[in-house]
């Protein structure tokens, strides 16, 4: 997060503070054992089709993904969670992402991952002292699909993808360039948050 291109302006993230994530052991052991089921379901896959990637760590990457949360979490050494319901942060940090959305949106970048929150959200609920984080997280992207221009691809299971390159390429969505795009993934315990970096723009 050093500088951000956005349209023509050059702009500075203020980083405020950065709070490293101690996860505990169940929801380390989770992803554990969502790794070994990556790389034992790709060890039995056909040779055509053998990921050497996935067999040796479940094809792990670094992605960001850009939240909310209202509390104080962070300042004046406060490292305790809060429990407001509307506090994204704290419920990811807490008991990992929500297994209802479709698909977790992971960004290979921070400024991508920026972009995917309303630039005037904390303007707009300010009086809910709305503030953003980033967060780092380990990704256990298994087998990555493509989602074609037209064609949604529902939850991971049917097609035997464990993930899938989604929406928002830069070049209208034609050209392959997984390390530029939106990564969707479809399990909660493939994502393993490790920093979350309070900043304002
Ligand atoms: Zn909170």
């Amino acid at each position: 997060m050093t500088s951000w291109n956005i349209g023509k302006e050059k702009k500075v993230p203020n980083i405020h503070r950065i709070l490293k994530i101690h996860n505990s052991a169940k929801i380390l052991a989770k992803f554990e054992e969502y790794r070994e089921m990556v790389k034992s379901k790709a060890m039995m896959m056909s040779a055509r089709r053998r990921d050497e990637r996935c067999i040796a760590d479940g094809n792990e990457l670094l992605r960001f993904h850009c939240s909310t949360f209202l509390c104080n979490l962070g300042q004046n050494g406060n490292s305790s969670l809060c429990s407001q319901q509307y506090c994204s942060v704290c419920g990811i940090i807490r008991s990992g992402f929500s297994t209802k959305m479709d698909g977790i949106s992971t960004m290979s970048s921070s400024l991508k991952a920026h972009l995917a929150i309303p630039d005037d959200l904390e303007e707009e609920f300010d009086f809910m002292n709305v503030k953003r984080a980033m967060l780092v997280c380990r990704v256990v992207a298994g087998r990555i699909g493509s989602e074609q221009v037209d064609e949604v691809i529902e939850k991971g299971e049917s097609t035997g993808y464990d993930s899938v390159v989604g929406r928002g390429g830069s070049n209208g969505g034609t050209s392959f360039r997984s390390d530029d795009e939106e990564l969707l993934v479809f399990n909660p315990r493939a994502v393993l948050p490790c920093f979350a970096i309070v900043y304002s723009v």
